[in-house]
């Protein structure tokens, strides 16, 4: 995470500690200071439609979690179930990122620009699917707050890894570190939110789970599809590996999602085969790559030699 993300997370006392009592706290002035201390801005764009998908979203997890997300008009800092959403877009062009939560402070960064160019990008009916990818995101970062558990920053990622081809070569195993692991249970929970819901009597309140429900297998099979084919023939492993050290890849988010929204034995295999590839694969890669034993000087352990 990046050094001027993490002053924010002590924006609500600072405010406090500058003289205001708490109940004084007007939400606008908290979403002003941390647009300020991120150096990012406001987006007032899709107003509408961001205040429909919240209203959705707290009818669909209310029977489940204690928390409301509202957006600063709305926010009162001293309830302690509601979170502040901030929609923003970067001012810078090197920032990319599609949303952030601050469990501590109760607020939820979010990128809708950035949600629809990958919504365009990567599902198979692009524009109805920026509404369901905003929802699942935020679903994604309610699980955060289940979890009690800040993630880094969630950027939505079609796989093309940042850390390069020579630092993946096909013998060094991928492995799911425990933050990456806190970003799938994340997505679990927020899976078991809609699962929770489509078994639930609220009909009234299952947009949310119908979305979601439309949207994850196409973007599974566009994900891995558009991998495959632009791919297709190369010798490249970087599709076993993952874009950043805190976040899993989407194509393997996505497939876990599907999976257990909507369980099978195909897909479970895929899932196996998949994380095989990435972990134990490499391992016996290493004992049949002679180029672990060549080299102008042979560098093993003491115990080996
Ligand atoms: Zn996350």
């Amino acid at each position: 995470m990046p050094r001027e993300w993490i002053s924010g997370s002590v924006i609500l006392f600072l405010l406090i500690a500058c003289g205001q009592p708490l109940q004084d706290v007007k939400g606008v002035e908290v979403e002003t200071q941390l647009l300020s201390d991120y150096n990012i801005s406001r987006d007032y764009s899709n107003s509408n439609t961001l205040q429909k998908i919240l209203d959705d979203i707290n009818c669909s997890v209310s029977s489940v979690v204690h928390k409301k997300l509202v957006v600063a008009d709305s926010f009162t800092p001293r309830d302690t179930s509601q979170i502040l959403l901030v929609p923003f877009i970067s001012n810078g062009h090197v920032f990319k990122s599609s949303a952030y939560a601050d469990v501590t402070n109760r607020f939820i960064l979010i990128n809708l620009r950035y949600i629809r160019e990958f919504a365009t990008k990567n599902t198979l009916n692009d524009t109805t699917a920026f509404v369901p990818l905003v929802e699942l995101m935020l679903l994604h970062e309610i699980g955060h707050f289940m979890l009690h558990a800040a993630g880094s920053f969630d950027n939505l990622d079609s796989g093309v890894s940042t850390l390069g081809q020579q630092e993946n070569p096909s013998t060094t195993p991928e492995y799911l570190t425990t933050v990456k692991k806190i970003e799938l249970s994340a997505d679990s929970l927020a899976i078991d939110l809609i699962r929770k819901q489509l078994k639930s009597q609220h009909y009234e309140c299952l947009n949310i789970a119908f979305d979601v429900e439309r949207l994850l297998p196409g973007m599974q099979f566009q994900l891995s599809g558009t991998r495959m084919i632009e791919k297709f023939g190369a010798r490249d492993v970087n599709f076993l590996h993952d874009p950043s050290n805190d976040h899993p890849n989407m194509e393997l988010r996505v497939t876990f999602m599907n999976y257990f929204l909507f369980p099978s034995d195909a897909q479970k295999k895929m899932i196996d085969d998949y994380i095989y590839d990435r972990t134990v694969a490499p391992v016996h890669e290493q004992e049949l790559d002679p180029k672990i034993f060549q080299g102008k000087t042979k560098n093993l352990p003491e115990s080996t030699k």
